[in-house]
């Protein structure tokens, strides 16, 4: 009875270690993809200075204003943004 414990008990530890292993060795295979999907997935988000909406850096709308790279939600907020900065 105590030996069939004991290979339950070993054979639950060899899955765990087997398991942590798969676990361990996932992030490796994936290196490559996160670096190409990182920058595609546009989860960096920028705040538009007129309405404060966050907006994902892929979706946004670039604008450089002296110098300074601007996001905004739409043409609209970066055409108002300019306005106020001109008067
Ligand atoms: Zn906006």
């Amino acid at each position: 009875m105590i030996i069939r414990l004991i290979l339950f008990l070993l054979l639950i530890y060899l899955l765990y270690k087997i398991f942590s292993f798969i676990r361990q060795s996932r992030p490796l295979e994936n290196k490559y993809d996160k670096y190409k999907t990182e920058s595609s997935k546009g989860e960096e988000l920028v705040e538009d200075p007129v309405c404060h909406t966050y907006v994902p850096i892929s979706q946004a709308f670039k604008k450089e204003i002296s110098g300074r790279d601007y996001y905004f939600c739409s043409k609209r907020c970066s055409d108002k943004y300019e306005a106020e900065k001109n008067n």
